[in-house]
């Protein structure tokens, strides 16, 4: 089992390095951004309450993302892995994540930090919400959640360091050459 968490700010790649991971390796992605979007785009009570915070760039309370994890991960079948996109974003996420593949008896194979300078960070959103207009693509929503990334998020960087899984990827260049960094540090993280 190859279960990649993939790291990184608003804006930091984290979508698009996933889809071609999962290409590659035949592991299923869980990006919890998606999962609340198609809830919204459904109507459905879930989706109500999570657009409230989404769209204040505020996170939904860990409870509630942390029971949407599980049953996501409860979904899949015959899976050879997963690539979490956009969780854990706290210390209780990364907890509660590392419990739940305990008991299915798996655990993180490789934490990919994916770091973006945040001058780029902002252009590259802003950009996005001008093509595909997400709601929380505008600069007040963007800067909101780059302060929620850097408050409650990136403490995350010390937790996988003391767990001995992270690993750092300069997100910053050329799409093929961040990708062959993240296969490199995959196959690196399975083989040890
Ligand atoms: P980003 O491009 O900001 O990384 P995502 O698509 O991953 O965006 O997430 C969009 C929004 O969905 C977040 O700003 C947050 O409100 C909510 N969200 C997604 N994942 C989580 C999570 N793990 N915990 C809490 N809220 C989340």
């Amino acid at each position: 089992m190859l279960n990649i968490v993939i790291f990184g700010a608003p804006g930091s790649g984290k979508g698009t390095q996933s889809e071609r991971i999962v290409e590659k390796y035949g592991i299923n992605h869980i990006s919890t951004g998606d999962v609340l979007r198609a809830e919204i785009k459904a109507g459905t009570e879930l989706g109500k309450t999570a657009k409230g915070y989404i769209d204040q760039g505020q996170l939904l309370p860990d409870e509630l993302i942390i029971d949407i994890l599980a049953s996501t991960l409860d979904g899949l079948k015959d899976s050879k892995g997963v690539i979490f996109d956009g969780f854990p974003r706290t210390i209780a996420q990364a907890d509660a994540l590392k419990k739940m593949l305990a008991e299915r008896k798996q655990a993180v194979t490789v934490m990919l930090d994916l770091e973006v300078p945040e001058d780029e960070l902002m252009k590259r959103l802003i950009l996005r919400g001008q093509q595909s207009g997400r709601a929380d693509d505008n600069e007040e929503t963007i800067r909101k959640r780059l302060t929620v990334y850097h408050s409650q998020t990136a403490p995350l960087i010390d937790w996988y360091k003391q767990e001995g899984l992270y690993t750092h990827i300069n997100g910053l260049g050329e799409l093929e050459r961040i990708t062959e960094d993240i296969c490199k540090a995959i196959d690196q993280a399975y083989n040890k």
